[in-house]
Formats: C-alpha cells, sequence, structure tokens
C-alpha cells in the first residue's frame, strides 16, 4: 500500500470516529434531562436549541424561534429580565458557571419556572457565548410556594391563637392520645409552655379536678376519646394559688379529632376562668331567693332548701315542718291600713327567725303565712318552740286608742313519720294548721290521721 492510500485510510478513520463522537455528543445531549441553548453574548441571539428544550416548550425549532424571536433576552419573562440580565453580567469571566432560577411564558402563554446554568465560552471563530443547561422546576416551585403559604399560615394561625389566649385569659389544652401528653398553653417560670407527660396513665385529672366533678370528667374524657366528639362542661380546678386547696370554676370548650382509620388521636380545648361569673349566678340566685319584705327565704327557696335536705336524711332523722299563719290579719290591715299591714308582716317574720337556730330554714309563703324546718328536732323542743312562736305573736298593735290583737296558729307535721317528701309534709302541717284556726286559734296542731 502506497503512503497516499495509507493517510487516506487513516483520513477515512479519523473521520469516522469524529463522526461517531459527534453522533454519540449528539445522542448524550438529547438525553439529559432538561435541555441546551447556546446563545451569543453580545446580540443575545440564540445560535443553538437542543431537543430537549423543544421538548420542554413542546414545540419545533421553529415555533420556538418565532415565539421567543430568537432571542434570550426574549425567552426570559419581562418581570425577571433585569434580575437575570444583572446575574448574567456578573459573570464577566470565561468558566464561571452561574445559576439561576426565572420564569418563561411558554406558548399556551403559561408560566414556567425555569432552572438555569450557564457558562460562558469562546466560540470557533473567536465570539463570546453562553452554553445554557435548563430544567423546567415549575412542579417543585409550586411545592416550594405552598408549603411556604402554609407555614407562612401556621405560623399567623399560631398568632392568632397567641393573641387570642392573651385577649381572652382562655388556656389553649392540646392533648396528644398516641404520647399520652397534655400541652396547655400555659407558662412555667421559665417561660417554656407547660406540658404534662404520662397524662392519663398518672391520672392528673383527679389531682386538678374537684373531686365532685372528677368522675364525670373522667367519663367525658374517655368517650371524646372514644370517637371525635364535641362538647363543653363546668368544673372546679385547683388553684394554684400559693395557700393552695382552693379552687377556681372552668368552662372547657374541647374536640376531639380522629385520623383516617378512626381512631382518635388528638383532643383540643380552651379552658376559660368563670370562678367570677359564677359569683355573680350566686349572689344573683340568692337574691332571687328571698322575699324582700322580710328578708327570709321565698316559697320556692324554702321548698328547694327543704328538698334538698330531705334527699340526704335518713328515715331515723327526724326533722319538723311548722306551717305558721297569723290570726285575725285581715283587721290590722283594715284598722290601720296596708302599709301599717306591712309593718306587722316584718314584725312576724323577725320574731320567728329569732326563735330558731340559725340553721333551720325559715321562709314567707305569701301574704301573713310562714313555714320553719327544724332539723334534727324531737318533739318535745318542737313544741316548746311552737309555744314561744305562740306567745311572741300574741300581740297587742294600738294606734289612737284603737287596739287590735293578733296571735298565731301553727301546724305541725314530722319526717319521716308523717311524710317523706315536702309536699305530703307540706299537705300534713296544712291540715295540721287549719285544725287551729278550726280549734279557736292561737296555738298548735302537731298532725294525726285522725284529724
Ligand atoms: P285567719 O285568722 O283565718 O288567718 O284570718 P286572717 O285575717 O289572718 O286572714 P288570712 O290569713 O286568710 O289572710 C291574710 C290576709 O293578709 C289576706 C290579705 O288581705 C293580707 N295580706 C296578704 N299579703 C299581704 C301583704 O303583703 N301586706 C299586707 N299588709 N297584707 C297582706
Ligand atoms: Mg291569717
Amino acid at each position: 500500500m502506497g503512503r497516499l492510500e495509507e493517510v487516506e485510510r487513516e483520513l477515512k478513520e479519523c473521520k469516522e470516529t469524529l463522526s461517531n463522537t459527534q453522533q454519540q455528543l449528539e445522542l448524550l445531549l438529547d438525553n439529559i434531562p432538561g435541555g441546551i441553548m447556546i446563545y451569543d453574548a453580545e446580540t443575545g441571539k440564540i445560535d443553538y436549541i437542543g431537543e430537549g428544550c423543544l421538548r420542554l416548550f413542546h414545540c419545533t425549532e421553529e415555533q420556538f424561534r418565532e415565539h421567543f424571536y430568537n432571542s434570550f433576552n426574549l425567552f426570559v419573562m419581562r418581570e425577571d429580565r433585569a434580575m437575570v440580565k444583572e446575574q448574567i453580567q456578573n459573570q464577566s469571566e470565561f468558566f464561571d458557571t452561574v445559576e439561576l432560577t426565572y420564569r418563561v411564558r411558554g406558548l399556551l402563554d403559561d408560566v414556567i419556572w425555569i432552572y438555569h446554568k450557564s457558562r460562558k465560552f469562546m466560540s470557533k471563530d473567536g465570539r463570546p457565548q453562553f452554553f445554557v443547561v435548563i430544567n423546567d422546576v415549575t412542579n417543585e416551585k409550586l411545592i416550594h410556594a405552598q408549603l411556604q403559604h402554609n407555614t407562612e399560615q401556621l405560623y399567623i394561625e399560631s398568632e392568632r391563637f397567641r393573641l387570642l389566649e392573651e385577649a381572652t385569659d382562655n388556656v389553649e389544652y392540646d392533648y396528644d392520645v398516641l404520647l399520652d401528653t397534655m400541652e396547655s398553653s400555659e407558662m412555667d417560670d421559665d417561660g417554656n409552655r407547660i406540658i404534662i407527660r404520662n397524662f392519663l396513665g398518672g391520672d392528673y385529672m383527679k389531682k386538678m379536678l374537684h373531686p365532685k366533678d372528677y368522675p364525670l370528667a373522667l367519663d367525658k374524657f374517655r368517650k371524646a376519646l372514644k370517637e371525635p366528639t364535641k362538647g363543653n362542661a363546668e368544673y372546679r380546678v385547683i388553684s394554684n394559688d400559693e395557700d393552695g386547696g382552693g379552687f377556681n370554676w372552668f368552662r372547657i370548650s374541647y374536640a376531639s379529632f380522629a385520623d383516617k382509620n378512626g381512631h382518635v388521636i388528638r383532643f383540643v380545648g380552651s379552658a376559660k376562668d368563670i370562678s367570677a361569673e359564677k359569683a355573680e349566678q350566686e349572689e344573683l340566685r340568692a337574691k332571687v331567693d328571698i322575699d324582700s319584705m322580710t328578708g327570709l327565704l321565698n316559697k320556692e327557696a324554702i321548698q328547694r332548701a327543704i328538698e334538698n335536705y330531705l334527699q340526704k336524711s335518713e328515715y331515723s332523722d327526724c326533722h319538723a315542718i311548722m306551717m305558721i299563719d297569723t290570726d285575725h290579719f285581715k283587721a290590722i290591715n283594715d284598722t290601720f291600713g296596708h302599709d301599717y299591714g306591712d309593718e306587722v308582716i316584718k314584725f312576724t317574720g323577725r320574731s320567728i327567725r329569732d326563735i330558731f337556730r340559725e340553721s333551720d330554714f325559715v321562709g314567707r309563703m305569701g301574704g301573713d303565712e310562714f313555714m320553719v324546718f327544724m332539723k334534727h328536732t324531737t318533739p318535745r323542743i318542737t313544741e316548746l318552740r311552737a309555744t314561744q312562736l305562740n306567745d311572741a305573736l300574741r300581740h297587742t298593735f294600738a294606734e289612737n286608742g284603737i287596739s287590735v290583737q293578733i296571735s298565731c296558729s301553727i301546724g305541725i307535721a314530722y319526717f319521716a313519720r308523717d311524710g317523706e317528701d315536702y309536699s305530703t309534709l307540706f299537705r300534713h302541717a296544712d291540715e295540721a294548721l287549719y285544725q287551729v284556726k278550726e280549734n279557736g286559734r292561737d296555738g298548735y296542731c302537731v298532725y294525726r290521721e285522725d284529724i
């Protein structure tokens, strides 16, 4: 083989190798994720657009060049152009890498987030160019934005809760069922949220609640842990005061939440101190219970007080109910006037109150009629008091030479002998009172079946 032939063969082999390498390079470039683009550093004119770029924008090379006016500057969305330009201008050195994220308006007018990595190099004809690899990161951006939004939202929510807590003095709490921890919005001395571990296991509710409220509270809590529940309750919670021992009333609002399998995982709520509200209610109730003329219990209040007391009583206990009615009271009104009559009613109320123990219930049933409930008495003491009453209320009122005498009639019934409930005792005491009126007034009568 001649020298020329040899050179020709080598040249052919070289060409083949070169062509193979070029083919491999093109194949490689076409298959990397994202796309490749080369543009002129001075004019911004796009010289090369890789297959990947076209795939990314779902278009042909012609459409690509037309849509972006074949210019890298116009490729970047208007809003991000200044930022991109500035960053790339800083890339003055050859082979420096720039990484950027910007938006591009796609052919369907959609916004595509592009991750851009570029490098400056010198072309064969000595012109500076940029070699750019781009990737579509729209989904990642959206997820990121959503995450950021959620984080902000969470922050806002927690801030809102904090402000709300501060404004309302409410204590928020959050129980994690799996961890058995109760987290409260209250702070300890070091400014950390109070977390009670082993909450249910350590029977913390028993330590915190009034013994009377604890069983009901535990029952409600357990029910809420079985299935998602919402509710309200009022409990007495042990106070943190230095002297200790006291309880404060709290109104608790709560809700429990289940996971997708229906298992309750969280129990959240808020507690508001309603001690002041309760005290006010109590005061109001006390006012409602009082007969305004005499300051004694009114009819409804004494009935309630007696019913409560009877509930707690044993059959072997002896209590007495006395019905007291002023005799000839109308004569007072008729002779001295209604206002004078009012004064006599007040006088009667005071006289009755003075005769009985502080713990006995004394009430005005209306008009000139009164009731006394003597706790743990005996027939002897009861009748002694009845006689004292008769003596105290036997009274003559005289005005301008005219006098009217009043007295009182008393009917007595005993628990449990004459009745086990309020209405029976009331009826029997009233029957005994009627008996006294029948027999000429100014006396007392103890109920018997044959009266
Ligand atoms: P009796 O001996 O049978 O009890 O006759 P009485 O005159 O006391 O009459 P009764 O107990 O049946 O009626 C009580 C009267 O008291 C009826 C009413 O005119 C009068 N009264 C009722 N409430 C008031 C009041 O708030 N003030 C005054 N001044 N009088 C009242
Ligand atoms: Mg009367």
